[in-house]
């Protein structure tokens, strides 16, 4: 296995450095500067519009910047030399509309990308594909398909499959926005044990209290700058810019 490869804990998993990103004229990165260090839950939240998916889909080159570096385990992906499709198989991304394949069976959804991309022989991605299962509570829907599920069932098998690829790293853009609100805690509790294995984490939220819970640092974003960072706990209780305090004055 991989394990023994994993980054050291406090080492800088990513590592983002002036980061510019432009669409046409406009531009919605603004020199974006922020380290996560393995192992760490970094939440980021912001008002709609403020540039956060285009600041995690940065990080795994979905959006080619304009501008500025950025690390991945000390690897600098913009270097074309770089084989990007290595290093994005060592971060797991997970989105608010789950993107299973509808016609697949839930085991099947686990292994595919197993067998595809890591070269898994099929005996051993659904070994795995059932050990991440179980993970999050779903072992015996592996025979379903996905219309068949609810939407928690549904994005707990998207984090189930995201885990199947063994990622160092796993990138949330608002998991739970799409769910009916009796759906979300089912999600939260499988992201929270997933951060209390030591997994590093970027998640893009709404969820305030999964923020001041599980994560260990809050990003405020807006109009495509870090405008505010720290301690979850004492950025919501004492937010210092008027930008923060407005957002949060809306959603708390
Ligand atoms: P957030 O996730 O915080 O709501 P986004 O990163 O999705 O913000 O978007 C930031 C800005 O970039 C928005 O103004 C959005 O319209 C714009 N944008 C995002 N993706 C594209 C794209 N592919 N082409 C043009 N503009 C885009
Ligand atoms: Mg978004």
């Amino acid at each position: 296995m991989r394990d023994n490869a994993r980054p050291v804990p406090g080492a800088p998993a990513i590592d983002i450095r002036g980061l510019r990103k432009s669409f046409g004229a406009v531009e919605v990165l603004k020199g974006i500067d922020l380290t996560v260090r393995a192992g760490e839950v970094v939440c980021v939240v912001g008002p709609s519009g403020s540039g956060k998916s285009t600041l995690l889909r940065s990080v795994n080159m979905l959006e080619p910047p304009t501008g500025g570096d950025i690390l991945i385990e000390g690897v600098d992906i913009l270097d074309p030399d770089v084989d990007i499709d290595r290093i994005r198989t060592r971060i797991g991304m997970v989105f608010q509309q789950f993107n299973l394949f509808p016609h697949m069976t839930v085991l099947r959804n686990l292994t595919v990308a197993q067998e595809r991309v890591l070269g898994r022989r099929r005996a051993e991605a659904e070994r795995v594909a059932r050990d991440m299962l179980a993970r999050v509570g779903l072992s015996e829907k592996a025979a379903e398909h996905p219309g068949h599920l609810s939407g928690g069932q549904q994005q707990r098998v998207a984090i189930a499959r995201a885990l199947c690829m063994n990622p160092d790293m796993m990138l949330f853009d608002e998991p739970t926005s799409a769910l009916d609100p009796e759906l979300v805690g089912e999600v939260l509790e499988v992201m929270q044990a997933l951060a209390s294995s030591g997994m590093t984490m970027m998640v893009v939220t709404h969820e305030m209290g999964f923020a001041r819970e599980v994560g260990d640092r809050l990003i405020f974003m807006d109009d495509g700058v870090i405008v505010e960072e720290g301690d979850p706990t004492e950025v919501l209780a004492n937010p210092r810019h008027g930008r923060t305090q407005a957002f949060l004055s809306k959603v708390l």
